[in-house]
């Protein structure tokens, strides 16, 4: 029997996806109706209008089947065209067959709307598709015009594929992007997407003292630790008081930077009513739980051990705080990228103390002309001209070095002789992590302060270290360093430490023992595992510090990073 309220719902039912779900009794993959008593976090997840949404998330909180309802509900609703991502083709189809076909067999109203029930590549939703892709396979560019993108595990996908895809929305009048992902290198992927949106973030209220809150995790400081270790219950931050399942499903979203147009969510394990407390302390106890893994699939945030990136305090350990030169009769090595502009890096044994770059080889000669035992290395890479020139004019002081790809030799860097003279390759991904390990362990005087060297910090920020995948199986098959942005005065530091190398004997730059710190990143094995103690790893490392470093506080010094700032009192 209808009544005047049903009437209403069904009229709203083509406009809002809410009314839609009831009205159809929309079930899950499982066969369960969806409900958002427990998923009240999703709730305006599914009806955000923005044109960008990002969502930096932990596993298994019920995200996919929100994404392929929505975009069903789009397709359908709107006649959007929609270009939905995966990792890898096999993701794809897995993802098809796993649960977009699920969810189609258990909903009428969907089998209804879909046309081409078998096809594991589009779906035709009454008007539009729903073309499904991976991001690994090389092929011939997509000719699809879209209306929306959806990249489901962003932070495993080809970035640079995602960013072709960007042109695939040129003639739509929507133009939307919708990008989630457990997150994975702080500033890289997800986590750079997300520090650009508005920051929301689940606020929930203490039924004790009122206090609002958002849950987050920090063995060191109860003050920012949500979770009762011993107790294995929520606990205010403020008042201690037990937060029951309740409290945690009835927050609300709330943004940081509410006038940012991209919207932005964070949404961590913890904000999951159906997960309790005791299981998350069972993950962090658990010995198999890396702490990677905790971090970017239980907390949802980026992680970084001190490897897999030049972090900031690192870098700045090495700054003497004072201006240096040598005596121009020492030996200095200078290391020169070559691109559209000329970046170098100046040192010798004792440090490295000046860079800069410059439209053609002017500077370069002066430097060269000033200290007469100066050599240079140059990236055989980008200019033919000016370098060929520059090489000729300074016989026997300018070297040509190739980067190259992952060397089945163990030798890092090898010198040609004879007829190549003047010629040298560098192995580029372990050459990088060679200089950033001497960074790490304190071993580079970087002669000046923080502020004379931010440009050349900001390059080596824009190099991390990723996984390389196997398009077939998405499995690891090494890592590389990707930038995200410029890295020239990086790689004319690589360029310089080739250098050094040869003519600072053994490359051993000069550093006193006692200075060297022992570093807290656990060490990676030949087989990808790792080799660390939880225990000793997390109560000796604030986790919240590990990452902090890399956060835009470097733009804004007073700033704390977003997961540690003061939490606003109830009003
Ligand atoms: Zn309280």
């Amino acid at each position: 029997m209808k009544n005047h309220n049903d009437k209403i719902l069904l009229d709203r039912s083509r406009f809002s996806i809410h009314a839609w779900i009831l009205k159809h009794d929309i079930k899950n993959e499982k066969g369960d109706l969806i409900e958002f008593t427990k998923h009240l976090f999703l709730y305006d997840i599914y009806r955000d209008p923005s044109p960008q949404i990002v969502c930096m998330k932990a596993a298994q909180i019920g995200f996919s089947t929100l994404a392929i309802l929505r975009n069903i509900y789009d397709a359908w609703s709107m006649c959007m065209e929609i270009i939905y991502t995966l990792p890898t083709d096999h993701d794809a189809a897995a993802f098809v067959s796993g649960k977009v076909d699920r969810i189609i067999a258990n909903n009428p109203i969907l089998c209804d709307y879909v046309a081409d029930k078998d096809s594991m590549e589009q779906k035709a939703i009454g008007k539009s598709r729903i073309y499904f892709k991976g991001t690994h396979t090389k092929k011939a560019a997509i000719t699809i015009t879209a209306d929306r993108l959806v990249h489901d595990e962003k932070d495993s996908s080809k970035l640079d594929v995602i960013a072709d895809y960007q042109s695939r929305l040129q003639h739509s009048k929507y133009k939307q992007t919708h990008m989630f992902s457990h997150p994975s290198l702080p500033e890289m992927g997800i986590h750079a997407d997300w520090l650009k949106s508005d920051q929301k973030k689940w606020l929930i209220t203490c039924p004790h003292c009122n206090y609002n809150q958002y849950l987050s995790w920090n063995t060191e400081d109860p003050s920012k630790m949500s979770i009762d270790i011993e107790q294995k219950v929520f606990v205010c931050k403020k008042c201690q008081g037990v937060i029951d399942d309740k409290t945690r499903a009835t927050g609300q979203w709330k943004a940081k930077y509410p006038e940012r147009l991209i919207s932005g969510y964070w949404i961590p394990l913890l904000i999951a009513p159906w997960v309790s407390a005791a299981e998350i302390v069972d993950k962090y106890q658990d010995p198999n739980t890396t702490p990677e893994f905790f971090y970017t699939k239980v907390l949802g945030l980026p992680y970084a051990d001190g490897t897999a990136k030049l972090l900031r305090e690192h870098f700045i350990q090495n700054l003497t705080g004072k201006l240096w030169a040598p005596e121009t009769n020492e030996r200095i090595v200078i290391g020169v990228d070559t691109g559209k502009k000329i970046d170098y890096v100046v040192g010798n044994m004792n440090g490295i103390f000046n860079y800069g770059n410059c439209e053609n080889y002017d500077k370069l000669d002066e430097l060269m002309k000033r200290w007469p035992r100066a050599i240079a290395v140059v990236d055989q890479g980008g200019d033919f001209i000016g370098r060929t020139m520059f090489y000729k004019r300074w016989s026997g002081r300018v070297f040509l070095c190739a980067l190259t790809g992952d060397r089945m030799t163990k030798e890092l860097v090898s010198w040609k002789k004879g007829d190549e003279n003047g010629a040298v390759t560098a192995d580029r991904n372990r050459m990088i992590q060679f200089v950033i390990d001497h960074f790490r362990e304190k071993r580079i005087p970087i002669h000046g302060n923080e502020n004379e060297w931010y440009e050349y910090w900001l390059d080596w920020n824009n190099l991390s270290k990723m996984k390389v995948l196997d398009p077939d199986t998405n499995q690891v098959k090494g890592y590389k360093f990707i930038r995200n942005g410029r890295d020239h005065l990086a790689l004319a530091t690589v360029f310089w430490m080739v250098g050094m190398q040869r003519f600072a004997g053994t490359g051993s730059i000069y550093y006193s023992e006692s200075d060297r710190p022992v570093p807290n990143s656990y060490l990676e094995n030949p087989d990808q595992t790792v080799s660390f103690n939880p225990e000793q790893m997390f109560d000796n490392l604030d986790p919240y510090d590990a990452n902090a470093n890399l956060d835009a506080t470097l733009k804004n010094p007073d700033e704390e990073p977003w997961w540690i700032e003061e939490e606003e009192e109830r009003d």
